[in-house]
């Protein structure tokens, strides 16, 4: 009985708690005295220094040349792409299996998702899929525009994910996508701390974005930001968040129509004291994926481990089941348990909002979403 195995397991590592959640976030007295003083300071929103600082620091611990932060991921991704002039004209190639959030992005600017199957080592977005997709069904015009030959609208960007917090084939992807003249956004919203040879992930392509939700590997509460290394992109993005507001000590004048998407200093505040813990977690989760993989290999599961070239930030512990069967029996009998495992997201082409769309074969695709299940991976009450 593999999921008793897999539940005696999961309770040896949180022993203090009852029902153990999927992933939850860690606070220490540093998180609740820079919150405490942030509202005391009366700076809880759009002014304040921990904005600036935070932006700072994500930038520095990505070594990227701009960060941006924001009021949520999907914020972030959605203006991301709308910087890039993603309409209602366009297409942008990304994955099924991912968070609603990567699609509904695309779909805020109006424009349509087209899905790529995934591959297993990294559960993303796969580079052979992606160049023989695009060879069979796009051209590029005499303006050296990627076109879908059926429609013959253009194929705008790609947008990839780093499924729970492991890395893509970012430099193959790269290739592909150069040939095609298509730039690429990195949703890295799961993968703060990942590298790709040695390089943090988001910086490969022409911007990456992550999101500091509650269950995220750090939080401020909501949040998200955007990494580049394209300073004038970067300057563009931090403009339409901002309300495309013209920096003036008390004149309001805006140059377009642009978002409210800046992350408010009380939330940037929580970044800035999350940041500083984000090397232990890092070390902790990967403790945690140790363990996970000694204990249960070789039972009758498989696990996901970092592909090659990739650190992995181990931001949710991933194990493949045989068949789907094995799949819900675990995820049944753990959460009647008060133990939160969990399937990966239902794919995003079978969602009603996103189901009549040009795809690939997604057999991989439907290979995983019978497999996946998630285990818990918080730094939160993990005792070894
Ligand atoms: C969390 C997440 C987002 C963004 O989520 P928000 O909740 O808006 O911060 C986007 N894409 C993926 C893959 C995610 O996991």
């Amino acid at each position: 009985m593999i999921e008793k195995k897999i539940l005696e397991i999961i309770k040896s590592i949180y022993p203090s708690k009852t029902n153990i959640p999927l992933h939850e976030p860690f606070f220490d007295e540093g998180d609740y005295a820079i919150v405490a003083d942030t509202v005391k300071s009366s700076f809880v929103s759009s002014v304040g220094e921990h904005v600036i600082n935070f932006e700072k620091n994500i930038a520095e611990f990505t070594n990227s040349k701009m960060a941006v932060v924001t009021s949520n991921g999907t914020s972030a991704l959605h203006v991301t792409l709308y910087a890039l002039g993603v309409s209602q004209e366009h297409y942008v190639l990304t994955q099924a299996l991912s968070f609603v959030a990567t699609s509904n992005a695309i779909r805020h600017c109006g424009a349509d998702p087209i899905f790529i199957d995934i591959n297993k080592d990294t559960l993303g977005m796969c580079p052979d899929s992606l160049s023989s997709w695009l060879d069979n069904n796009a051209e590029l015009n005499d303006r050296n525009e990627c076109i879908y030959k059926v429609d013959g609208r253009i194929i705008k960007a790609c947008l990839p994910m780093h499924t729970f917090g492991h890395a893509l084939q970012i430099d193959k992807l790269i290739s592909v996508c150069e040939q095609w003249k298509l730039p690429l956004i990195e949703d890295s919203a799961e993968a703060l701390g990942t590298n790709y040879a040695n390089q943090s992930v988001g910086t490969f392509g022409k911007a990456g974005i992550f999101s500091f939700n509650g269950n995220k590997i750090i939080t401020t509460g909501g949040g998200g930001a955007i990494i580049t290394n394209d300073e004038e992109f970067g300057r563009k993005i931090k403009h339409l968040s901002t309300t495309a507001k013209i920096l003036h000590p008390y004149n309001f004048y805006h140059d377009e129509v642009g978002f409210n998407y800046r992350m408010p200093n009380l939330n940037a505040a929580l970044g800035v004291s999350q940041l500083k813990k984000l090397a232990s977690f890092l070390e902790t989760k990967r403790e945690i994926a140790n363990y996970y993989r000694s204990n249960l290999e070789n039972e009758d599961v498989s696990f996901v481990v970092e592909p090659n070239l990739c650190k992995s930030n181990y931001w949710l512990n991933t194990i493949i089941c045989n068949d789907e069967e094995q799949k819900t029996n675990i995820i049944e009998f753990t959460n009647s348990q008060g133990v939160n495992t969990r399937p990966a997201w239902k794919p995003l082409n079978t969602l009603p909002m996103f189901n009549n769309l040009p795809k690939d074969e997604l057999s991989v695709t439907e290979w995983a979403y019978k497999r996946i299940v998630n285990l818990p991976s918080s730094f939160n009450g993990y005792v070894r």
